[in-house]
């Protein structure tokens, strides 16, 4: 009787708790994922909360099993357990499994379930504002690491043919197609630049234009034609040098907050089953990338 007692206290104690979600990864002091989860939360009325937790390279088998004793109900992956997370989850999504990394745990009676978000967060953003027909479009990916691949998956996935990559190391851009039912070009950096006036899209996925390389040019645009498509994924800082030099050249542009937001909004999906705000969600970006 005492201990049914109890337990039922107890159940009611936790009833009452907020549901505990998390980011974690190896920094993630910087992260803006708990202030676009939280407020979304609070918009919606969820009774929930969002922490960046650091856990080790040495400690993640641990640190996740202490998760889900906390009772953590889903967390995001970043750098640099994105692909050892593949070993961790019960069950992984097949997109997931394609590109190898994931970026999204939920966890469901117990069980953790692997996503990855990265790849069509990058696509949804993408197709927010390009308005050209991503099936025809030759694309040009810049890099070959798991942004990279997240990215080319999702768009051979989703019937994009004309894919070349990139890199400072060719064989990691060859790398990249072995296993995808979708063949495409492996260049390097000086090879893509010589030939850029083919390319209608470009995607940035290296981190050259951030810190500590934020004057350098992951690629230089001098033979990009006029109308290309340029993207870089990333979004601190909001405007890198490459975009500054693609707009220079009447290019359209795209920084990395649509990619940054839609892969947070679909994790929020996959844990709540709600829409969280999306233009909420990246004015809180903005905003905290301009005060910068
Ligand atoms: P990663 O796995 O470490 O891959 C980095 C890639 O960049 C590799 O291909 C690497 O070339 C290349 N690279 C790195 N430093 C370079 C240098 N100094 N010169 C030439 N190439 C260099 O990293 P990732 O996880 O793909 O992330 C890449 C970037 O994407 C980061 O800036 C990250 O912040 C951004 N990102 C943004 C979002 C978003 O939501 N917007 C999401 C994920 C990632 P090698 O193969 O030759 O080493």
């Amino acid at each position: 009787m005492l201990q049914k007692g109890w337990g039922s206290i107890f159940d009611h104690h936790l009833y009452n708790q907020p549901a505990l979600y998390a980011v974690i990864g190896d920094p993630v002091v910087h992260s803006m994922s708990p202030d676009i989860h939280n407020a979304s939360f609070k918009a919606l009325g969820i009774k929930a909360r969002y922490e960046s937790i650091r856990i080790s390279k040495e400690n993640l088998l641990e640190g996740v099993r202490t998760l889900t004793d906390k009772g953590f109900k889903g967390f995001n992956v970043t750098i640099p357990h994105k692909v050892e997370m593949v070993q961790i989850v019960d069950e992984i999504d097949p997109l997931a499994k394609k590109i190898g990394a994931i970026n999204t745990v939920g966890v469901e009676n117990g069980k953790l379930i692997g996503y990855n978000t990265d790849g069509p967060g990058f696509l949804k953003g993408l197709q927010q504002f390009y308005k050209q027909d991503l099936l025809k479009a030759n694309v040009l990916i810049i890099g070959a690491g798991g942004a990279a691949r997240a990215i080319v998956m999702t768009l051979v996935s989703n019937g994009v043919s004309r894919l070349t990559v990139a890199n400072r190391t060719i064989e990691k851009a060859s790398n990249l197609f072995v296993n995808c039912e979708q063949k495409g070009q492996a260049l390097t950096i000086n090879e893509a630049e010589a030939c850029l006036e083919q390319f209608d899209l470009i995607i940035n996925t290296t981190p050259i234009g951030m810190e500590p390389n934020k004057d350098k040019m992951p690629i230089l645009l001098e033979n990009a034609k006029q109308k290309t498509y340029v993207c870089d994924i990333i979004y601190n800082p909001l405007q890198t040098n490459l975009l500054t030099k693609a707009l220079e050249k009447g290019c359209h542009v795209q920084n990395g907050v649509p990619m940054f937001v839609y892969q947070a909004a679909m994790s929020f999906e996959y844990w709540t089953g709600r829409k969280p705000d999306l233009e909420k969600m990246t004015e809180i970006v903005n905003t905290r990338l301009l005060q910068k």
